[in-house]
């Protein structure tokens, strides 16, 4: 995924995006983080390419976001990102693991396929044993497990995570955050999008936000390859 000179102006002349560089490879871990209003839900939104920039270029997998239209962008998107979301968005009257098999609809497999990776998948999150309850019989915890179960059941090139620990209490949360490492060293590539300092700080490397723009991009001493870099 790579970003170069992107800008988001909303109507009004709220210009939320001022030229975001970013560059996300294969492997990472990483944290935007910025305070509320910092331009973090939008750039999310064009990461996910579930929106548009005003001008710059996005790049998702080797295409060009730009040149594809909305159908052709869907299936991209479907293919290549994962989303997990603060509030869980779960279908409520779907058991954990028609929840997760629907994160498999676009790719056509037979049903009884979709079944058994989501079983697979709700296993490596550690919830075998919940696989037929429904959102309203599990603790937010064990929902954000099913979430992250969906988003991954596809193995998608990036995992996109936006306050994933919001809505959780702290012990929840550290294990949504242990989990994400672990899948993260199984090699998946995760941005967690967070205000919270700490969350980052916890993460290999930390692109912070401020008004729109990139404000530091750095990489633990202990996880980096190549030092720190600040833009
Ligand atoms: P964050 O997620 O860091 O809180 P946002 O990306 O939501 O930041 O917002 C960045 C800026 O863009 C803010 O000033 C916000 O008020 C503005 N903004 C966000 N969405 C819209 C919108 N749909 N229309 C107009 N302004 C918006």
């Amino acid at each position: 995924m790579e970003l170069r000179g992107v800008t988001k102006e909303y109507p009004g002349g709220v210009q939320a995006l001022a030229g975001i560089d970013l560059g996300i490879e294969r492997g990472e871990l990483l944290a935007i983080v910025g305070p509320s209003g910092s331009g973090k839900s939008t750039l999310l939104h064009i990461v996910g390419t579930l929106d548009r920039p005003t001008s710059g270029a996005v790049h998702l997998a080797g295409h060009d976001v730009a040149s594809l239209g909305d159908r052709r962008l869907s299936a991209l998107r479907a293919q290549h990102i994962g989303f997990v979301f603060q509030a869980f968005h779960l279908a409520p009257g779907a058991t954990a693991r028609d929840n997760v098999a629907d994160g498999l609809l676009y790719t056509g497999r037979p049903r009884s396929v979709r079944r058994r990776m989501a079983a697979e998948a709700l296993e490596r999150v550690g919830l075998a044993d919940r696989m037929d309850h429904r959102p309203h019989q599990l603790s937010g915890g064990q929902k954000q497990r099913v979430a992250i179960a969906r988003a991954v059941v596809g193995a998608p090139d990036l995992l996109l995570a936006d306050e994933p620990t919001g809505a959780l209490d702290t012990a929840s949360g550290e294990a949504v955050m242990r989990l994400l490492h672990d899948l993260n060293a199984d090699g998946a590539t995760i941005a967690v999008i967070t205000h919270d300092t700490e969350i980052a700080d916890s993460l290999p490397r930390q692109v912070r936000i401020r008004d729109g723009r990139v404000v530091a991009d750095t990489v633990r001493t202990a996880d980096a390859k190549a030092g720190v870099s600040a833009c």
